[in-house]
C-alpha cells in the first residue's frame, strides 16, 4: 500500500528523455538525496539531469514518517560506540546545518512545516540504558538534550532525552517544492527512466532502456548502489519498516510531540493533520517470516492506547544502516573521480539526504568544512568491522537457508498458492517463486539476479524480496528497488 504523502493531488512535472544529451551533472535517483543534490549544483550553474526509474520521491522519501530532528532514537551513542566521539561530533555538526539548510529552505519555498519537540523514549530497562547514554553522548557534541520522566504521551514510558523545537512536515510537498526549483533553474527530470549501468569515461556515460547521456559526474542516490564497484552493497544491511496512518482519534489525544522508541522494536509516534502516524516494525529486508503479522502487531499496539483509532493505511519502506551509523558519502572506488555515491541513513534520511548532498557538492567543489573532512577520513574500528561481520555472517545464513528451503520443497505439478500468499519451491532443478494475487498465478525463478540469493514472499506488499542485499520485485518479476540490474526471470509451468 502506499504512504498517506501521496493521498495528495500534486502537479509534479518533469521533462523528456533527451537521448545523448551532455550534462555536467547526472543525478540518478530523485528521492530526497537527489532531488537536494541536484539542486546545490544547479545553483551553482551546473548544468544537471536527474534520471528516476519510477516517479519522483516515489520509494523511501514516499514512506518517511517525516520527523526532521537532530535528536534521532539512539543514533549518537551507536556512532560513538562504533567509531569516536570527533565523529559523533561531525555527524551532529553535519546534521544542525542539514536541519537548517532544510527548515530556511522550507521557508523560502512555502512548504508547511510544524515545530515539534522530539523525545527519545524506553518502556524497559535496556531502553533506559539508551536514553542515559544518548543524553551523555548527546550533551557532549553540545545538543541541548534534556533528560525527562515527564513525557506527555498516552503510553508509558519510564524516562526519555527530549530536544525542543524539531520537525515535522509531509515529505511529499517537500520532494515537489525542489523538483520545481531545480527545473525553474534549468535543470531536468526524467522519470520511469531506470540506469543500466554507467561508464567512468571521460565524459561518463549513463545507461538507461531509454537511452545514454553523458557528463562530467555521476551521483548515484538510488538508496542502495545500483553499481557494484566498491561493494557498498556488501556494507549496508537494508531494512524495512512501516508507517500506519490513523483516523478517528480526538484531537486531545493526539501527540502534540514526535517520539521515538530506543527499546529493542521501538515505535515512533506523530500526527499529521487530524491523523496519527505510528512507526515501526524494523526487520531485515526478506528476513521476517510475516510482515503482515508486523504490521497488525503495530496495529493492536495503537489500539491499545488509542482506542478508536481507525486503520486509513498500511506501507513500508526501506533504508540501508552503514556499520558504524554515519552515511557512505564521496567518490566511488574504480569510478575514476566521476562517479560520487550516497547511501546509508538508518532511518534518519530527512537530515541526512541533505548533509550528504551537501557533501556531494562539497566534494566536487572542493570546499570541504572540518565536519565533512572528519567524516570522509573516519577510521573503521574493530567494533564496526564486526558490525559488518555480522551483517555478512547474516546474509550467509540467508543465502544457504533461501537454498536448502528451495531445494527440499517441491512444487507439486499444478499447485496454485491461495490467494495473497507465495510459495517458493523446487521445480525439477530450478527453485521458482510462485504466487497468486487478484486470482492470477505467476510463476519466476527465485533466484536473484544480482547475487543468487532466493527470494522470500512479503505478504504485506505481495512482493517478492532478496534477503542477501534487499532487492525487491513485482509479483510479476520487475525490479521494485536495491543492487539488482534485472528482474525475475518468468518460469514456464
Ligand atoms: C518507514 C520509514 C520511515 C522513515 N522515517 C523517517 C523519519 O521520521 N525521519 C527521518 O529523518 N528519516 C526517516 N526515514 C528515512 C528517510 O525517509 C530516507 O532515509 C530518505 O528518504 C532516503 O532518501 P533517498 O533519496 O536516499 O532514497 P529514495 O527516496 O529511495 O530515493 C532513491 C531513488 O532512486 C531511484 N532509483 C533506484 N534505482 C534506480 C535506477 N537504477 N535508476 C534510476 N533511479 C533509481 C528510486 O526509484 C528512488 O526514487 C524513514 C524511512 C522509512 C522507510
Amino acid at each position: 500500500m502506499t504512504s498517506i504523502w501521496l493521498d495528495k493531488v500534486r502537479e509534479i512535472p518533469t521533462d523528456e528523455f533527451e537521448p545523448l544529451a551532455t550534462y555536467d551533472d547526472v543525478v540518478i535517483g530523485a528521492g530526497l538525496t537527489g532531488l537536494v543534490t541536484a539542486l546545490l549544483f544547479a545553483r551553482r550553474g551546473h548544468t544537471v539531469a536527474v534520471l528516476e526509474a519510477g516517479r519522483v520521491g516515489g520509494l523511501a522519501t514516499a514512506s518517511s514518517s517525516a520527523m526532521v530532528s537532530r535528536l534521532q532514537g539512539a543514533q549518537l551513542q551507536k556512532i560513538r560506540r562504533r567509531t569516536y566521539q570527533s565523529v559523533v561530533d561531525a555527524y551532529v555538526a553535519g546534521t544542525g546545518e542539514a536541519f537548517d539548510w532544510l527548515l530556511g529552505y522550507a521557508a523560502d519555498a512555502g512548504v508547511d512545516v510544524e515545530r515539534r519537540d522530539a523525545y527519545s523514549y524506553a518502556t524497559d530497562r535496556r531502553g533506559l540504558a539508551r536514553v542515559d547514554a544518548e543524553y551523555l553522548v548527546g550533551r557532549r557534541a553540545g545538543l541541548d538534550l534534556e533528560k525527562t520522566v515527564d513525557v506527555d504521551a498516552p503510553f508509558a514510558t519510564i524516562g526519555a532525552v527530549r530536544l525542543r523545537d524539531q520537525a515535522q512536515l509531509d515529505p511529499l510537498d517537500l520532494v515537489a517544492a525542489l523538483a520545481a526549483d531545480l527545473r525553474a533553474l534549468g535543470g531536468v527530470i526524467v522519470e520511469n527512466a531506470r540506469v543500466t549501468g554507467v561508464d567512468a569515461g571521460d565524459p561518463a556515460t549513463t545507461h538507461t532502456a531509454l537511452g545514454d547521456v553523458s557528463s562530467e559526474r555521476v551521483h548515484l542516490t538510488t538508496g542502495a548502489p545500483i553499481l557494484d564497484r566498491g561493494l557498498y552493497f556488501a556494507k549496508i544491511a537494508p531494512r524495512r519498516s512501516f508507517g500506519l496512518a490513523f483516523s478517528g482519534i480526538d484531537a486531545a489525544e493526539l501527540p502534540d510531540a514526535m517520539y521515538q522508541g530506543v527499546d529493542d522494536g521501538g515505535r515512533s509516534v506523530r500526527s499529521f493533520g487530524s491523523q496519527l502516524i505510528v512507526g515501526g516494525g524494523a526487520h531485515g529486508v526478506g528476513r521476517a517470516s510475516s510482515e503482515a503479522q508486523i504490521a497488525h502487531s503495530l496495529e493492536r499496539w495503537t489500539r491499545s492506547h488509542w482506542p478508536t483509532a481507525h486503520t486509513r493505511r498500511v506501507w513500508s519502506g526501506q533504508d540501508y544502516a552503514t556499520p558504524h551509523g554515519v552515511p557512505f558519502v564521496g567518490s566511488l572506488p574504480r569510478g575514476r573521480g566521476r562517479i560520487y555515491l550516497a547511501t546509508g541513513y538508518d532511518s534518519w534520511g530527512m537530515t541526512g539526504a541533505v548533509s550528504a548532498a551537501r557533501m556531494l557538492v562539497s566534494d566536487v567543489v572542493g570546499d570541504n568544512t572540518p565536519w565533512m573532512t572528519t567524516i570522509h577520513h573516519r577510521v573503521t574500528t574493530p567494533v564496526a568491522i564486526g558490525a559488518a561481520l555480522g551483517e555478512n555472517a547474516a546474509v550467509a545464513w540467508s543465502f544457504a537457508r533461501g537454498w536448502g528451503r528451495a531445494l527440499t520443497n517441491p512444487l507439486l505439478p499444478g499447485e496454485i498458492p491461495s490467494e495473497g500468499h507465495g510459495r517458493v519451491g523446487i521445480d525439477g532443478f530450478t527453485p521458482v517463486a510462485r504466487s497468486t494475487v487478484e486470482g492470477e498465478t505467476c510463476t519466476l525463478s527465485a533466484v536473484c539476479p544480482h547475487l543468487a540469493g532466493v527470494v522470500t514472499w512479503n505478504d504485506q506488499e505481495l512482493t517478492w524480496d532478496c534477503p542477501l542485499h534487499g532487492s525487491r520485485f513485482t509479483r510479476t518479476g520487475e525490479v521494485i528497488e536495491g543492487p539488482a540490474g534485472r528482474g525475475l526471470a518468468r518460469h514456464d509451468d
